[in-house]
């Protein structure tokens, strides 16, 4: 409905608790955010494993009985966005599949860059799909292995796969956590009395009060066994590239990602902006949700009183995502209400997060003119977004994005407000503070660090350049 970058995906996994079915529940509810289109769980009492996949919210796809139907000491579950393949039953995950090496079960956030060239080599070679997942790829390398052992096949298969993944399996009697040597998305290891947990983020730590142990490092396999923890460097390393778009929208502010709060990482993207982009103005507002952390910075550093001057409707339901135009005008309106009294005549700061394609902000500069203020000045906490994401990110086309094609004065204009300024790169980098080098931040330079194998000409029209 607002005009974002789609979440990617949410995975969880644990070991060694006889709750593990609900406690995956939980946690998928913590990660609801990260993907809202299926949710899935996979259980596995060291005999037997047990899959329960349905479409919707977490809280849709699963009852009581259904989580009794899944018995066992170990379980992965997953939150899907799709970005790879389409939305649909068949694609939701825990994937769950029988081969040579045995039964083995993975869920999957990021986007692999070179599925479809290998997905081409796997069907002509005789291999039979059932999703259009960029994930079931890994399942067939992985069954096609003659690697002695489960985790050298695996490391047989993920040595193939290039892009973004941050994987949690299960067979049936371990669980293995796999974070790609870029590091692109986030995977963090808890701990819950003699259980381990594996998870996209902290926020699910925290629901199920586990505590946070450390993450998963990029280029790791850990296995998680009756033995103990096992963890493994078989790839080669490769440059970090951490998506700092984690921290600047998609993870929760309650979440550490990459070892950074995301609140004070957020909070300072404020400050920094607020530094390089001062106007005069009386009150600072938020959009709902995503833009309150750096409007709180923004409003410190400039000494302007924060207000919520935007109320969001938290109980909109995905009835109104629809793609009929209509039905998508009338959702902002539905979704963010302004707060007359708050916004009535005054100089008003107008903080989000991000600015896509421009429509939703348009709307927003329009209700909040139209609620009495008397300058809009919009800004956005983070560089112009002028590229679209290859790592497991949903992104409209380069054409679609505003910044692509638009002066920031063309996108003033067209957004209706006052004054409009973003957050500087290098003012992003300042506030992620851990060094330019350990963040992917190709969004906004269109500089890729990991190539496109497949089709390449087409990715390249898309991306500016590619670095490998
Ligand atoms: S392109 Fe943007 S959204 Fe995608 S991984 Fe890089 S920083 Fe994240």
């Amino acid at each position: 409905m607002l005009d974002k970058f789609k979440d990617e995906c949410g995975v969880f996994g644990i070991f060694g608790n006889p709750e593990a079915a609900n406690l995956t529940y939980l946690g998928l509810y913590a990660l609801q955010h990260r993907g809202q289109e299926s949710a899935g769980i996979v259980t596995a009492d060291g005999e037997h494993m047990r899959a329960s996949r349905a479409m919707g919210h977490v809280a849709e796809a699963f009852d009581e009985a259904s989580l009794q139907a899944l018995p066992g000491h170990l379980a992965i579950g997953h939150t899907l966005y799709c970005t790879a393949g389409q939305s649909r039953l068949s694609n939701a995950q825990p994937f769950l599949i029988d081969c040579s090496h045995g039964q083995i079960a993975v869920a999957h956030n990021g986007n692999l860059v070179n599925a479809g060239e290998l997905r081409d080599e796997l069907v002509r070679s005789g291999a039979i799909f059932q999703t259009s997942s960029d994930t079931e790829v890994l399942l067939h390398l992985y069954a096609r292995s003659k690697a002695p052992s489960i985790e050298d096949a695996l490391v047989d298969s993920v040595a193939q796969i290039r892009g973004a993944f941050s994987l949690a399996l299960l067979t049936k009697d371990r669980l293995i956590a796999i974070r790609d040597p870029h590091g692109f998305r986030p995977l963090a290891l808890g701990q819950l009395g003699d259980a381990w947990i594996v998870c996209s983020e902290t926020c699910a730590l925290d629901l199920i009060g586990a505590t946070y142990v450390r993450d998963i490092e990029p280029g790791e396999l850990l296995v998680i066994s009756a033995g103990g923890l096992r963890s493994i460097k078989p790839f080669p390393p490769s440059p970090l590239s951490q998506c700092v778009f984690e921290h600047v929208y998609f993870a929760r502010p309650d979440s550490y990602v990459f070892g950074r709060s995301v609140n004070d990482v957020r909070t300072e993207l404020g400050r920094v902006l607020a530094r390089e982009t001062p106007v005069a103005a009386d009150v600072v507002v938020p959009i709902p949700d995503s833009g309150v952390c750096a409007a709180t910075g923004f409003a410190e550093e400039a000494k302007l009183p924060l207000r919520m001057g935007l109320i969001r409707n938290h109980y909109v339901g995905r009835t109104f995502i629809q793609p009929q135009q209509s039905i998508r005008h009338f959702g902002v309106k539905v979704k963010l209400n302004p707060v007359r009294s708050i916004l009535e005549g005054k100089r008003v700061v107008l903080l989000d997060d991000s600015l896509v394609r421009g429509t939703t902000s348009r709307k927003i500069v329009k209700m909040v003119k139209a609620a009495g203020a008397s300058e809009v000045h919009l800004r956005i906490s983070c560089p112009p977004t002028i590229s679209p994401c290859f790592y497991g990110v949903d992104t409209p086309s380069r054409a679609e994005l505003i910044a692509a094609t638009h002066t920031i004065e063309e996108i003033r204009k067209y957004v209706g407000a006052d004054s409009l300024a973003y957050l500087s790169l290098d003012g992003l980098r300042a506030a992620v503070g851990t060094g330019q080098r350990s963040y992917c931040t190709s969004c906004y330079t269109g500089v890729y660090p990991v190539a496109f194998p497949r089709d390449e000409h087409a990715y390249l029209q898309l991306a500016l350049k590619v670095v490998d």
